[in-house]
């Protein structure tokens, strides 16, 4: 066997870049992964499943499958995006930025309206970036300088099992050299979670009024007079939490979907980001949004150069426009804009409101994941490719937009695809059939 180390986890956003992974001699076979949490491992696993779907398949009239090869599914798929008006194109956040690339080039030549998970995601957190900016940093800084976090809508225990253990809350680093006993922990949550269990204060917040505490507290850095209670948090309590915000060395403000979907949205992060410009100017604070799929951050960079805009991108006049809430997914798929999709590296069946999910079954529909999905339920082609990050690398950003490069660990099943090889045949055969 060979062990391979410094492997990068294709899961989440945290990208652990220290796993290891034991492989048989010639390369075909992955019998061991260490160092990585649950879901990660999993990740791994999974592409040696005995049952594993290893070549396109195409729905019958009759709702049964027949495999077809590669070649029947590039045609499908050119065929699709070739003819369609406004076909949507939509995922991007589990593949690497090179297949983000190219999908980006068949996006422009067939006027798709491109958008990435961060649509049900963190989409609000880049609306505010883009409003008001946002002073931040990277997570090798948290680790060796932060003194203090505060967690806020997030659940880093379940949704980032290695975040707290490798940056945020256990690790010693240079300047923080007692690990988790020198931080001071808060977290903000309405429920009771294994992360708040680990806080030195949990701010139980009533749910949807987290606009509410984050202005308290700045009233609070200025030692204004509040109400009683703010948010279901008894003003004592945030006079406590704000003096030890202002008093840290060195703070970092994490935030997940509990903010970003939660009433108020993306001004929920607008006045997140002004409480740590507030902080700024006392001590030195930073605030990171909790990214979920491994690489969403990357669709977010890679069409940030390209189009000018991280989602929601709307190529259909020949041009990048955006205008999330209009050329987000779910509006384009309700208001039934969209005459065909494209689904590469995420699951919208899982992710999506059912309403828009049975308007995806009603179009013509192409599904590039490796695993069967609640998406692959109902679309009229699913390719199974090369898993990203495990057999085939590539670069990924992680949720500091640090660029990552990961290695290919295992062979994928003799003749299997990947995403950014399936893309460039689907391109090539869309200019024949275009003519450019
Ligand atoms: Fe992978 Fe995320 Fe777990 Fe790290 S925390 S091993 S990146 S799933």
């Amino acid at each position: 066997t060979k062990l391979i180390t410094d492997v990068v986890c294709p899961f989440c956003g945290t990208l652990c870049d220290d796993l290891e992974v034991v492989v048989s001699d010639d390369g075909k076979e992955l019998l061991e992964v260490n160092n990585a949490c649950a879901i990660g491992a999993e990740k791994f696993l999974h592409s040696q499943a005995k049952d594993r779907l290893t070549r396109p398949r195409m729905r019958n009239e009759d709702g049964s499958w027949r495999e077809v090869s590669y070649d029947e599914a590039v045609e499908f798929t050119a065929q699709m995006l070739a003819k369609s008006k406004k076909p949507l194109m939509y995922g991007w956040s589990s593949t690497n930025c090179e297949s983000q690339v190219v999908g980006s080039y068949v996006a422009e030549l067939v006027g798709g309206q491109l958008d990435n998970t961060a649509t049900v995601c963190h989409g609000s957190t880049l609306i505010a970036v883009q409003d008001v900016g946002v002073p931040s940093c990277t997570l090798g800084e948290v680790k060796n300088r932060a003194d203090m976090v505060v967690f806020w809508g997030c659940n880093p225990a379940h949704a980032h099992p290695r975040h707290m253990s490798r940056y945020s809350l256990f690790p010693r680093g240079f300047f923080t050299a007692k690990g988790h006993r020198g931080r001071t922990v808060v977290v903000v949550d309405p429920r009771p979670t294994d992360s708040a269990s680990l806080a030195d204060v949990h701010l139980q917040v009533e749910q949807g009024r987290d606009y509410e505490l984050l202005s308290a507290l700045r009233v609070a850095f200025r030692n204004e007079q509040l109400p009683d209670i703010v948010a279901g948090v008894p003003k004592e309590t945030i006079y406590e939490v704000a003096e030890k915000m202002k008093n840290a060395r060195f703070g970092c403000i994490f935030f997940g979907m509990g903010v970003t979907h939660s009433l108020s949205k993306n001004h929920n992060i607008d006045i997140a980001i002004q409480v740590t410009r507030d902080l700024n100017e006392f001590t030195k604070w930073s605030i990171m949004p909790m990214r979920g799929h491994y690489n969403v951050t990357g669709a977010g960079e890679v069409w940030g150069w390209q189009f000018g805009f991280p989602f929601c991108v709307d190529l259909s006049r020949g041009f990048a426009r955006y205008n999330p809430g209009e050329s987000s997914s779910n509006d384009l798929l309700m208001r039934e804009e969209v005459d065909s999709v494209f689904v590469l590296g995420s699951d919208p069946g899982a992710h999506f409101p059912f309403s828009s999910v049975k308007k995806m079954n009603a179009l013509p529909c192409v599904v590039v994941d490796p695993h069967i999905t609640p998406s692959t339920v109902v679309v009229d082609l699913h390719v199974p490719v090369a898993f990203v990050g495990v057999e085939v690398g590539g670069c990924a950003y992680r949720m500091d937009n640090v660029p990552i490069e990961s290695h290919k660990v295992v062979d994928a099943p003799e003749g299997m695809l990947t995403d950014e090889e399936f893309l460039k045949l689907v391109l090539g055969r869309i200019k024949e059939i275009k003519g450019v």
